[in-house]
């Protein structure tokens, strides 16, 4: 395992089964520096966002120029445990998830009319059928929850 370090984030690097686990911490801004990032390069690149509490533009601009080159050189990407804040950078930004890349899992804003409720649930893109979010059980109250966002939205990278 190696320990990239920088000025606003961690990135834990953790051999995997088929390549590299990029575990980030922290926020993802202009000082992110991908020269680091691409060194640590494998066949499959597992990418856990869980973590990262802050994006911002320069982010994204500097995350798409990384994925861009990893990409470039064969290697597949797989993002795992994406926040809200990476969900919104996925549906809104070209490039976020190159051409070879997926969303694995995600977590999901529910809310429970009953107890009003706030819950965040990890989904799995696989299990998903098209755009509609699953209705689960609030976790306070065992009552209906449901997704607290625009399905069509914030659900925009599953495939139809
Ligand atoms: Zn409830």
């Amino acid at each position: 395992m190696a320990t990239i370090t920088q000025k606003s984030i961690e990135i834990d690097v953790v051999v995997c089964d088929g390549g590299n686990e990029f575990k980030l911490k922290g926020e993802i801004n202009e000082d992110l520096l991908i020269e680091e990032l691409i060194y640590h390069k494998s066949d499959l690149i597992k990418v856990n966002f869980k973590e990262v509490v802050m994006i911002n533009s320069c982010g994204v601009s500097e995350w798409i120029k990384f994925v861009e080159a990893v990409s470039n050189i064969g290697s597949k990407i797989q993002y795992f445990n994406c926040p809200q804040i990476i969900v919104q950078q996925v549906n809104m930004v070209t490039g976020f998830v190159p051409g070879n890349g997926s969303i694995e899992t995600f977590y999901a804003p529910y809310f429970c009319d009953d107890c009003e409720n706030e819950d965040k649930i990890l989904l799995k893109s696989s299990d998903l059928k098209g755009r509609t979010a699953p209705e689960l059980k609030c976790t306070k109250c065992g009552e209906l929850s449901e997704i607290d966002a625009m399905e069509d939205i914030y659900l925009n990278f599953i495939p139809e």
